[in-house]
């Protein structure tokens, strides 16, 4: 059974721990001969350069949180951590004093960067980066290319990029449109586009529509690959009661004119069979009203509860999921 996952960071990562802990419970190894092979397609448009340091935010987020080495009260880098260089930095007038990282995760910042400044493309230092881990899943960034996402924030053009706008102004600025800057000449990664081919099942996380799952739909090869596969895809909303639940979303779906309800992103998405790219859709039960609508425009619509508060509700959502492929 090969499943790939279409991913943003904390949302997603959440949903990856539930297919894993599914997939272990569903294929234990060897049993019968089959396996569950479990692959990320990861969005690398949050990435930046910071302090001579490549930072991917959302590959990381995966990363820890399928380690069990993520802190789960402030929602992002590594479980006691301290930020003493962080403190250096800020002392030395270099950086971003509001993108506080901790210590241990900078050091996964200088392996990578060790990585790329000798030649190595992203996919695979990830690869090496997530070795040091047993953590089951295979990480692919959409790219190689660095095509990060920016925001424009008003008529002549200025922009920001999005980790400013997100983490600095917390969203607040009103955003005209995204950018993926250098997107035109990008590429998939290698893996990418037979993770997709290949696979049994597509599952897009309830991850970010727009600078998470959008940014990974924009590198030119993957909506067409998406198109193409044999396997259904299933969506799980991001919304649930109407409302975002950890996070800003809103504020990117207001940007590109979608309602942030669970219909109006299935519909954003569109029904594989004419034309777009789904399946089946998750919606949670306090949204079972959108149902209706959803089915009517083609897509296979399945209320369960979605909220992810653990491993196994995350888990029930993923065999759900799988369960709404058919
Ligand atoms: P980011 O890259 O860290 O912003 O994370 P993602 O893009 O992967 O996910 C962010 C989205 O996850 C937000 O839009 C949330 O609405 C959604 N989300 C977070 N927790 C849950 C949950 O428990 N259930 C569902 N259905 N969605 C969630
Ligand atoms: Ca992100």
């Amino acid at each position: 059974m090969r499943i790939t996952v279409l991913s943003g960071g904390v949302g997603g990562a959440r949903f990856l721990r539930g297919v894993r802990a599914w997939a272990r419970r569903e294929y234990p190894d060897g049993a019968g001969g089959s396996t569950a092979e479990i692959t990320a397609i990861v969005n690398t448009g949050d990435d930046m350069w910071l302090t001579g340091l490549r930072i991917s935010p959302d590959l990381d987020s995966i990363m820890y949180t399928l380690a069990g080495a993520n802190d789960e009260e402030r929602g992002w880098g590594r479980v006691g951590e301290t930020e003493r260089v962080s403190g250096e930095l800020r002392a030395y007038d270099v950086g971003w004093p509001w993108f506080t990282l901790g210590d241990l995760d900078i050091g996964t910042h200088l392996a990578r960067s060790h990585f790329l400044r000798s030649g190595i493309p992203l996919s695979e230092a990830t690869a090496r980066i997530t070795a040091r881990w047993d953590i089951g899943v295979r990480l692919l960034p959409v790219t190689d290319s660095e095509v990060e996402t920016h925001v424009v924030v008003d008529e002549s053009g200025t922009s920001q990029h999005f980790q400013e706008w997100w983490t600095r102004y917390r969203a607040s600025v009103p955003a005209l449109r995204f950018v993926q800057e250098g997107v035109e000449s990008a590429e998939p990664a290698p893996g990418v586009l037979e993770a997709i081919a290949d696979a049994d099942v597509i599952l897009i996380a309830p991850s970010n529509p727009v600078v998470s799952i959008g940014t990974i739909l924009g590198i030119p090869g993957i909506r067409a690959a998406l198109t193409a596969a044999k396997a259904p895809v299933v969506g799980v909303s991001p919304i649930i009661n109407g409302a975002v639940v950890r996070g800003m979303a809103d504020a990117c779906l207001q940007a590109i004119g979608v309602a942030t309800s669970a219909d109006a992103v299935a519909l954003h998405y569109g029904a594989k069979s004419s034309g777009g790219l789904l399946t089946a859709w998750l919606v949670d039960t306090s949204d079972a009203a959108t149902a209706e609508t959803i089915s009517a425009a083609g897509i296979r619509t399945v209320v369960t509860p979605l909220w992810m508060r653990d491993v196994p509700t995350s888990s029930q959502l993923a065999a759900d999921a799988v369960a709404a492929a058919g």
